[in-house]
């Protein structure tokens, strides 16, 4: 890694190099120090023209120019300020070019925003920057650009997220009964029925009845013999939550978007009488003018149900007593921006999930992990008689590295429970499964009395249990197995429309 940052620093005054140039020598310590010895940063560049002073600072591994930058900032006010009453008023990085290795030689261009330009030499990447601000350089903007694009280019190696899916098992051939689109079926008995926005429905009574059956089915056959109590989430969240989570870094997330939600600028009610008055004149709304009335975004909607859970354990240290937590909620839908077009019932933009979240020792937490694997494994095959199979899948924190962990078993990973769908062969993921390891804990600044904290969350959906299910086994209860029908209070009758 080799560093070059040239920095304008403007001083309150004109200054001589007389005055000047012996401070900045005398700085060489200050810039050095930290690193092993002449491994630290160097001024290997000066001009004064009156008030402005250009230095230019090189490093290695030890001391960024822009850490150092800062140290002779302070180095020169010191040394300035006492005596000749002369400050620094501002620093700008004029152009910092920035010599790293990445994991691997790109396949294509790598672009990045704030970026000059970016160029490679075989697996050697000149990073250029030009006029950055202070707070730019204060914030260690620079690391993670350069981990971005090391990140970027590892990607680019792996592909798609397709690749990182090993089966790891196959379960026993169960019946099936159907092989229509169940989506279809359930829109023609008006089980459910599509609402005006996109990938929503109204569950009609009969797929609420099944809906909560496999709720009972969960407490039954998983919640209650593990132990797991029931919370309830937040729905909106605030982007403090997803910047912490590590979401929020992938706004657009393979395949959706979140919601996004904004708020009024005002309750003032003279701002909002135009508006109103033009909803009740034309019956229409003036979405324009709306949205002048409205702040930018402040977060979405939950998409993924457990980084809300994690306000609960911010800044917390948990006793030993009371881990691991244990907990589950389907307080209410979560909500994703589904890609493409049309989608059926297994493909809905608000979902209905259980989310199973359990924090503990990393050694609890990957005992859970396996125990609810094990149980959803049996809700799937032995309850529900399920056709599935399980992938182990690159975990959600890691896919923008593509990183596939071979060894779930000793740490974080994911496995998804996929169930085919007769009518068009292709297999459907159901749940999934994830030891998280300790981002969660880290990101949140959550302790445990003792060692180290770590935790797991499990998602699934109705609409796709479901859906699976009625895939399978189709609508003629006889045909559905009995240990899941003793979940199942009473179908209610078929509303007849005329
Ligand atoms: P897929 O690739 O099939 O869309 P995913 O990888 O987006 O799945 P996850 O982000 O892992 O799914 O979400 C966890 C669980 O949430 C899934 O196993 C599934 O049960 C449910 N789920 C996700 N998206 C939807 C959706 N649009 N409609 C219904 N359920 C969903
Ligand atoms: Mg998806
Ligand atoms: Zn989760």
């Amino acid at each position: 890694m080799k560093l070059r940052l040239s920095c304008l620093y403007t001083l309150t005054k004109e200054v001589s190099e007389k005055l000047v140039y012996p401070i900045l020598k005398d700085a060489s310590e200050v810039l050095e120090r930290g690193a092993p010895p002449g491994e630290g940063a160097k001024i290997v560049g000066k001009s004064l023209s009156k008030d402005k002073l250009t230095v230019v600072i090189e490093s290695g591994t030890y001391v960024r120019p822009h850490d150092a930058a800062f140290r002779l900032k302070n180095f020169l006010s010191q040394k300035l300020g006492k005596e000749h009453h002369v400050g620094v008023k501002e620093i700008v990085g004029k152009l910092y070019e920035i010599i790293f290795d990445v994991p691997a030689t790109p396949s294509e261009e790598v672009k990045l925003p704030y970026a000059k330009s970016i160029s490679f030499k075989g697996k050697t990447c000149t990073l250029i920057l030009e006029d950055v601000s202070e707070e730019f350089l204060q914030k260690n903007t620079v690391d993670r650009m350069i981990s971005l694009i090391k990140e970027k280019v590892e990607f680019q190696q792996y592909g798609t997220r397709e690749e990182h899916h090993k089966i790891i098992y196959e379960g026993s051939t169960k019946p099936m009964h159907f092989t229509e689109d169940p989506s279809q079926e359930l829109i023609n008995r008006k089980w459910v029925k599509r609402t005006p926005h996109r990938n929503q429905f109204i569950f009609g009574p009969q797929i609420t009845e099944l809906a909560e059956a496999v709720k009972r089915a969960y407490v039954d056959v998983i919640y209650k013999p593990l132990g797991f109590v029931e919370m309830m989430f937040p729905k909106i969240v605030d982007w403090s939550i997803w910047k912490k989570s590590g979401h929020a870094r992938a706004l657009y997330h393979g395949g959706f978007n979140p919601y996004l939600f904004i708020t009024p600028k005002t309750a003032d009610p003279k701002a909002w009488e135009e508006v109103c008055d033009k909803i009740k004149i034309t019956g229409e709304i003036p979405s324009e003018d709306i949205m002048d009335l409205l702040e930018p975004p402040r977060g979405g909607l939950a998409f993924a149900q457990c980084p809300p859970f994690w306000t609960y354990l911010e800044g917390e240290t948990v006793a030993s007593e009371s881990l691991p937590i244990k907990v589950f909620d389907w307080s209410g839908p979560t909500y994703r921006y589904e890609s493409g077009g049309a989608h059926g019932f297994e493909r809905v933009d608000e979902l209905h999930r259980i989310e199973t979240l359990w924090v503990g020792s990393p050694d609890q937490v990957q005992e859970i992990n396996l125990e609810l694997r094990e149980k959803f494994r049996v809700l799937m095959e032995e309850v529900l008689e399920l056709n599935i199979r399980q992938a182990l899948v690159t975990p959600w924190f890691m896919e923008q590295k593509g990183v596939l962990d071979e060894s779930v078993e000793g740490g974080a990973g994911t496995v998804d429970y996929e169930a085919i769908l007769p009518y068009n062969g292709s297999w459907l993921e159901v749940q999934n499964c994830s030891n998280n390891g300790d981002s969660y804990p880290k990101a949140f600044n959550a302790k445990a009395q003792k060692g180290e904290l770590a935790s797991g969350c499990a998602g699934g959906s109705f609409e796709r249990y479901l859906s699976a299910f009625l895939a399978q086994k189709g609508f003629d209860p006889e045909n559905w197995p009995k240990k899941f029908r003793k979940y199942i209070t009473v179908i209610p009758e078929d509303v007849k429309f005329l």
